[in-house]
């Protein structure tokens, strides 16, 4: 069977032949991989920037977003039948007894860091036509879903952001009333933040650098949102057009445009950091201004990572409805589907808005 790998230290990207991997026991799933997609921790991967092989491999096999096909089960499965569509989730538990996060099952807030992740850290992924995964780690999806659950992965960025949002915001003592919501960036994991805030009838805004007659602005108005290009309406003047807003969902990664748009956070406030910003020479902020906004208006900033189970039931749950209420625009951000010889361009170029790979096409 084929697999995409990288090879950090030879710094190649090619695809291999595997062995199919053997029967399954246990709590064991075979799966066959339909479709997987492919988004930026790829790329930095791709570009040797990040990830590692797992212990004694000399390669990695790509791919942590994906949908797969359940085609046998050990013989003490009980959660899922053969049929069932599944995504298996990404990162797994560190082994240190210490780690309560990781002992609570919760291994995205794992305080070692020795957690695994499959296609990214330690562990292969899912950029090959078979694969062998424990019954706990699947999520079932389903058949209705075929067409978008690719993309459960990259949403549970903002379900799990809900979740802790939710958490903070239930502390406060009244209703909440209509909340007005801006995703700052319109890559994929911005527009899933959007799609989200829409499916929880949100006021929503897109905030994003391309002009407002791009797919990402049509997307965002599919979800019944506001599309603000950065062409026309500069930084400095988005709270002035934007008024109040309630909750920043930030996914562009760039330090300078998620400072600049903590300024515009209304009181009680709740800004979630999720790019990862390159390193380099520090940048100058108005920290006084931050600071004074943030204790005279009650703000909240958070960063999250990855996701629990309940984070990947909530991204499952929010796509079903999703799907329910504007599904052209759902299906829209998909935009390019291509096959396992043309991962390694796809890595070289981004294009498009979520590029998937389709496996075992018959
Ligand atoms: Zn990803
Ligand atoms: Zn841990």
């Amino acid at each position: 069977m084929r697999a995409l790998a990288v090879f950090p230290k030879q710094r190649e990207i090619r695809v291999i032949e595997r062995p199919h991997p053997a029967r399954v026991t246990g709590t064991e799933v075979l799966l066959r991989v339909l479709e997987v997609g492919v988004c930026g921790t790829d790329r930095e991967i791709a570009a040797f920037a990040y990830g590692s092989p797992p212990a004694g491999s000399d390669h990695l096999i790509l791919g942590h977003e994906a949908l797969a096909e359940v085609v046998d089960i050990g013989p003490d499965v009980t959660a899922v039948r053969k049929g069932d569509l599944v995504a298996p989730t990404v990162r797994r538990p560190c082994p240190h007894a210490a780690c309560r996060p990781c002992r609570a099952n919760r291994p995205d807030f794992c305080v070692t860091g020795d957690y695994v992740e499959r296609g990214i850290k330690g562990a292969h992924g899912f950029l090959q036509e078979w694969v062998v995964e424990d019954e706990q780690h699947l999520i079932r999806v389903p058949r209705k879903l075929a067409d978008v659950a690719v993309l459960i992965e990259p949403l549970t960025v903002a379900a799990k952001a809900e979740e802790q949002a939710h958490a903070i915001q239930s502390g406060l003592p009244w209703e909440r009333g209509r909340v007005r919501t801006l995703a700052l960036g319109a890559g994929p994991v911005g527009l899933l933040g959007a799609l989200a805030a829409a499916v929880n009838q949100d006021d929503t805004y897109v905030y994003s650098l391309q002009p407002s007659t791009d797919l990402r602005a049509e997307i965002t108005r599919g979800f019944g949102g506001t599309y603000v290009s950065g062409a026309d309406v500069p930084m400095a003047e988005l709270a002035q057009r934007l008024g109040r807003i309630d909750y920043i969902f930030e996914a562009v990664g760039l330090s300078s445009v998620g400072f600049a748009a903590l300024e515009i956070l209304g009181p009680n406030g709740l800004f979630v950091f999720t790019g990862i910003p390159e390193l380099g020479a520090p940048k100058e902020i108005d920290a006084d201004r931050i600071m004074r906004n943030v204790v005279l208006k009650n703000q909240r900033i958070l960063g999250t990572v990855n996701a629990g189970r309940v984070g990947w039931e909530d991204a499952l749950r929010d796509l079903e409805q999703a799907m329910f209420l504007f599904p052209d625009a759902v299906r829209a951000i998909i935009t390019e589907r291509r096959s396992i010889d043309d991962v390694p361009s796809l890595l070289r170029a981004k294009s498009g808005i979520k590029q998937v790979v389709q496996l075992n096409k018959e």
